[in-house]
């Protein structure tokens, strides 16, 4: 089977975990703080706080960001449900905006015809999301956000190394806390840097890391300088508030460490086979894909829309390529529907969704087997035209 994605474990970083198994750390250690800053300056960030997952990077950030009962946040329905969960757990309203066909991104325009249909303050936060490794326009939101008083998290998981240009023509990083107050990545084993379970938040606001430090150990305060009452001696630490136990161990920051040394090299033959499939499905008529050619697309996923997604899915699976939906949109999702979003709410994504599926892509993907891929979707193509001439 060829899957749509898959971790790549080498020896180096085989190597690295037994170093860090042998060594006297197995939860908090000297790596976690090393991946951290390794993993900021990857992204351009002043901050970086690794946490056990993409999910618990997104609660922790609801809740430095102060999500609370009664609290709207705004977020696309074209995304992992995460990125709308984070609200939830905080108990906050999820707010969904349609996205923008022609990217799958959270659409400005109509983000703004929402927030201008009601008083400021009536929403409080936003959560773009980097779909597919497609870097938002982290500057156009930033402005927006700013003239009705959000926060943003901007929900970067399929997008580290990706970039949008800006109104300057500079390149910005996702994740770099230039624009967003905060930025989430996951280190699931489908996305670019795999550790089985991982997440990191990175931010330029050194007050809001310092927070979310406190947050993923309990809201147990250690430091000397945080301390609400006086220091009682060396074994003394405060409970200021109620936290989790969302620490990333030792161990597996040292599989980070060293995928993170890959990081490059792997985003740039997802480049190169994204391109690849660019150019041989500008040969189909019946294969459309999302902003091709954009610069500083990370390719997390590469989605293909095609009339018969059902069918070609179907097809591939025969052929021993497993190919992969991303997303039933999350407004479709039961839970979600039991909060009173329904089908026909969003056109865009559910259209979107109707027809979208992500190909295989992945750094270790030989040619071959892309060519592979290729083939198929061309043959079961060619037989859906002719049957439909
Ligand atoms: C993977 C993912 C998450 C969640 O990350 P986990 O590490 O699996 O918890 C959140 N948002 C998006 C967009 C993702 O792709």
């Amino acid at each position: 089977m060829i899957p749509y994605g898959r971790q790549h474990i080498t020896p180096d970083d085989e190597a690295a975990v037994l170093a860090a198994l042998r060594s006297d750390f197995l939860t908090q250690g000297p790596r976690v703080a090393e991946f951290e800053e390794k993993f900021a300056a990857y992204v351009g960030a002043k901050h970086a706080v690794a946490v056990s997952n993409g999910t618990a990077a997104l609660h922790l950030c609801a809740l430095a960001l102060g999500v609370r009962p009664g609290q709207r946040v705004i977020t696309s329905p074209l995304t992992f449900a995460a990125s709308a969960n984070c609200v939830r757990y905080c108990g906050g309203e999820v707010h969904f905006v349609d996205i923008d066909p022609a990217t799958g991104l959270l659409d400005l325009a109509a983000t703004r015809a929402l927030l201008e249909t009601h008083a400021r303050g009536h929403f409080s936060g936003l959560i773009p999301v980097d779909f597919a490794g497609l870097a938002v326009d982290m500057e156009a939101t930033r402005a927006l956000a700013d003239e009705f008083g959000l926060w943003i998290i901007e929900d970067s998981c399929h997008a580290p190394g990706g970039f949008f240009v800006d109104s300057k023509g500079q390149q910005q990083l996702c994740g770099s806390g230039r624009f967003a107050d905060l930025a989430i990545f996951s280190f699931h084993p489908v996305k670019h840097i795999a550790t089985g379970e991982g997440g990191m938040i990175t931010t330029s606001n050194e007050k809001l890391a310092r927070h979310l430090r406190r947050l993923r150990t309990h809201g147990i305060e250690r430091e000397p300088a945080g301390l609400l009452r006086q220091d009682e001696g060396g074994w003394y630490m405060e409970m200021q508030e109620l936290g989790y136990n969302y620490r990333m161990p030792d161990v597996l920051c040292a599989l980070g460490i060293s995928q993170l040394s890959r990081a490059d090299a792997n985003l740039a033959r997802r480049r190169e086979l994204a391109a690849r499939y660019d150019g041989a499905f500008a040969a189909l008529p019946g294969v459309a894909i999302l902003a091709p050619g954009r610069p500083g697309h990370a390719y997390h996923l590469y989605v293909i829309q095609v009339a018969n997604r059902r069918g070609l899915y179907d097809f591939l699976r025969t052929k021993n390529i497993l190919a992969q939906v991303h997303y039933v949109p999350v407004h479709r999702m039961p839970y979600y529907e039991k909060l009173g979003w329904r089908a026909g709410d969003f056109p865009a994504v559910e259209a979107y969704y109707e027809r979208c599926l992500s190909l295989p892509l992945y750094p270790t993907l030989s040619d071959e087997e892309q060519a592979y891929v290729v083939r198929c979707v061309g043959e079961f193509e060619a037989q859906n035209t002719a049957v439909t001439a």
